[in-house]
């Protein structure tokens, strides 16, 4: 008997039809001798159209009632799913994030897990009960419910799966796996059999939006491997896991588009040690990540810095410069607007040399002008004019021969 989760997705529960046919997958799950947790999300646009009711009344929501309200959508979920499992006949109970004991930290809309007692998920299971837990919700040391940040049900299936020691893990969804690059903007991507955790992290950091950033991160510090697949269909998806030899001799496994990014210019900022580290340190005390940084050669004793922040950060971003040089001749904002964000991602980038090359020349010849540069030891990514996103996406796929004709 092997203890099973399944995390399905806003698509995956987006209407009745769909619990239904979600029911229906766990019973013959069951029906097969095993246990099964079922991790949910809030149907389809519910969180989206939650946050969109809240801001309607309020521009700058607090974070505590935002967290109250949000865990709504999960909520119904987790209790519909129940329903329609009983309506099979299917013995299923409902958990809470809370009654679940996933402990986080204190910060509301993002917070972190620091521990997971998994409540009497076991012995509901030995009961022989499938277990519905309600995904993207922990509670606080105070006894606040919390949330774990956009897409956080990834991370709730893969932390149960860890603190319970499931023998798998499925991350049921509306694509069949993870693609080298979005489905949606290129056409013809193609499926990736196996993936790295570290390439999925850096596809997840760098926009792809298939697996959430921090759950990708959990399971590779835990170890838990897991399958990205469709709840649409039985075609096999792909496995996330430790990097094996063999992966390093595929250069470029995906390119990943961040739409979601924006660039900020300070120019005349004082030529001396000290500067960036006073913008950098503003920044971060105002919560605001920054991505990609670049500084120009200082003239005259001034020298501009431009970086990027995530889009719903940059009226933080700007206030932050502002209050930070008040006297212009110190500092001053320069530039704030929206930018692309094309990432290549590969393991091994470590091994082989010349993507950059590769990827520069691509974008010269379709006349994509990169604004910035950045690069890690198994990605390099450019900001570019949001106009060009998706065309760029597409020649860059095209010129790593990722397509599923050619591979
Ligand atoms: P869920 O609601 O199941 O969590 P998401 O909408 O969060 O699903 O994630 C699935 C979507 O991720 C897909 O519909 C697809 O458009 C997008 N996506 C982005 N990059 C990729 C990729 N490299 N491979 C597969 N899907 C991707
Ligand atoms: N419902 C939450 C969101 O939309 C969590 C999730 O779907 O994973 O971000
Ligand atoms: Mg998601």
């Amino acid at each position: 008997m092997a203890l099973i989760v399944q995390k399905y997705g806003g698509t995956s529960v987006g209407d009745v039809n769909r619990i239904k046919s979600v029911a229906q997958r766990v019973k013959e799950t069951y029906a097969a001798g095993n246990q099964v947790i079922v991790v949910v999300s809030a149907r389809s646009g519910v969180t989206n159209e939650l946050i969109g009711r809240a801001k309607s009344l309020n521009p700058d929501p607090d974070d505590r009632e935002m967290d109250l309200l949000l865990t709504v959508g999960e909520q119904e979920t987790i209790a519909l799913t129940a329903m329609a499992l009983h309506a099979l006949g299917v013995p299923a109970v409902s958990r809470t994030g809370k009654e679940a004991g996933i402990l986080t930290d204190l910060a509301h809309t993002r917070a972190r897990i620091t521990s997971i007692s998994g409540g009497d998920i076991k012995d509901q299971l030995d009961a022989g009960k499938v277990v519905i837990l309600a995904g993207f919700q922990g509670y606080s040391p105070d006894g606040q419910i919390t949330t774990l940040g956009r897409g956080g049900s990834d991370l709730s299936a893969i932390a149960i799966s860890a603190a319970l020691n499931a023998d798998i893990c499925q991350i049921y969804t509306d694509v069949d796996g993870v693609y080298t690059a979005d489905p949606r903007v290129v056409e013809h991507a193609s499926k990736l059999s196996e993936i790295a955790y570290e390439e999925m992290l850096e596809l997840a950091s760098s926009g792809s939006k298939v697996m959430q950033n921090r759950a990708v991160e959990f399971a590779q510090k835990f170890d838990v491997v897991f399958e990205v697949r469709s709840s649409f269909n039985n075609n096999p998806g792909t496995i996330v896991k430790e990097e094996a030899a063999s992966m390093e001799d595929v250069v470029v496994s995906g390119v990943a588009l961040d739409k979601n990014q924006a660039k900020v210019v300070v120019s005349d900022l004082p030529d001396h040690p000290g500067t960036a580290a006073e913008l950098f340190n503003a920044l971060a005390d105002a919560g605001i990540s920054v991505d990609m940084i670049v500084q120009n050669i200082g003239r005259e004793g001034k020298a501009n810095m431009t970086f990027t922040v995530p889009r719903d950060a940059i009226n933080r971003a700007e206030k932050t410069v502002v209050e930070l040089f008040p006297d212009e001749a110190q500092g001053k904002l320069f530039e704030a607007s929206d930018i692309a964000k094309v990432s290549v991602v590969g393991v091994g980038m470590r091994t082989h040399t010349g993507v950059a090359a590769k990827l520069f020349a691509a974008l010269a010849q379709a006349g994509v002008n990169i604004q910035l540069v950045s690069t890690s030891e198994i990605k390099i990514a450019v900001g570019i004019d949001p106009k060009d996103a998706e065309q760029a996406t597409r020649i860059v796929h095209d010129a790593f021969d990722l397509g599923v004709e050619s591979s």
